[in-house]
């Protein structure tokens, strides 16, 4: 019978750079399984459908709410919605894959009532200043978009705590060895 993977929790502001991290992490270890979550936000530019998220109508995100779809959903920087769909992460568990979820702080307190055996890992900035700069630098957003995503920032860098485990990505390449470490990756 197939050992039942895990679920990790794993959150971080903005610009952090969470998605270069989880994209090294995931290409060096084939076992781990990242959960594509669906969101009412537009695709960016270079984003693909079914890869970077589920691009879904506010109907769609709704229904699947309303039929216990999702195993968390929040509002994310005040505007879009986003959430993790629950079959695809439950089947990837029960395939005896170790599962990867990437939400905003208040998707972690859900997952954490949900699912309390799930490692909850906080991946935070060297500093507040690098954050801003990465964040400024990156140039995705327009200033008012910065500011509001600065201001979650915010809120979640006071949250850290709450993680079970912190990661500082002072660079790519030590964060993303301090995260296969904790996942519990043969690819270390
Ligand atoms: P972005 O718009 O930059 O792609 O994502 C904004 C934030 O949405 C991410 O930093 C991440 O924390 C959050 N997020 C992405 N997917 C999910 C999800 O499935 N659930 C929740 N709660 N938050 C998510």
């Amino acid at each position: 019978m197939t050992t039942q993977g895990k679920a990790f929790v794993v959150c971080g502001p903005t610009a952090v750079g969470k998605g270069t991290v989880l994209s090294e992490v995931l290409q060096r270890d084939s076992h781990l399984w990242y959960s594509v979550s669906a969101t009412t936000r537009p695709p960016r530019p270079g984003e693909v459908d079914g890869v970077h998220y589920y691009f879904v109508s506010p109907e769609e995100f709704d229904d699947l709410v309303a039929n216990d779809g999702m195993l968390e959903w929040a509002v994310v920087h005040k505007i879009h919605r986003y959430g993790t769909p629950r079959k695809p992460v439950e089947e990837a568990m029960a395939g005896g894959f170790n599962v990867i979820l990437e939400v905003d702080l208040d998707g972690a307190r859900q997952v954490r009532k949900a699912m309390p055996e799930a490692q909850q890992i906080f991946i935070a900035p060297p500093s507040w200043d690098e954050l801003e700069h990465r964040l400024r630098g990156r140039g995705t957003e327009g200033e008012e978009e910065q500011e509001r995503r600065l201001q979650t920032a915010c809120v979640e860098l006071a949250a850290q705590d709450e993680f079970d485990v912190i990661v500082v990505n002072d660079t790519v390449a030590n964060a993303t060895e301090s995260l296969l470490k904790i996942l519990g990756s043969s690819a270390v």
